[in-house]
């Protein structure tokens, strides 16, 4: 099975790597769509929120105290959001979980 976040994880693609711990990377995302676009990753692959075990799940709430905690070496003390695609509706396209994180200005609420 090929999974672009796995080799990005793995080195095999390249990227902009920010952060990394044992349980997750943090990278630039290659078409951002706010001034600040990262993608937080945890490096085990699975798709979907319920597909994580229970391991999986602590570590996911771990990597986003994290990021609260990295505010300031991110660029994210003037607020930041958040988002998970899970699923064709909500747009996903790689089906390795990731968290999107946009900052860098005031980002408006429309769907
Ligand atoms: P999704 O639509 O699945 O929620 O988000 C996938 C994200 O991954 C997109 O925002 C897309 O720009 C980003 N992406 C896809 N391929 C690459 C890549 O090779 N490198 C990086 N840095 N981002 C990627
Ligand atoms: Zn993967």
């Amino acid at each position: 099975m090929s999974c672009i976040f796995c080799d990005i994880i793995e080195g095999n693609i390249k990227s902009e790597r920010v952060y990394e711990d044992e349980n997750c990377i943090i990278i630039k995302d290659i078409e951002p769509i706010a001034p600040i676009h990262y993608l937080m990753i945890p490096k085990k692959h699975y798709s979907k929120l319920e597909e994580a075990s229970v391991s999986e799940a602590m570590e996911l709430s771990f990597m986003l105290n994290k990021l609260g905690q990295m505010k300031k070496e991110l660029g994210l003390e003037e607020g930041y959001r958040i988002i998970i695609n899970q699923g064709k509706n909500a747009g996903q396209t790689v089906d390795h979980l990731h968290i999107h994180v946009l900052a860098g200005k005031e980002l408006n609420w429309q769907v």
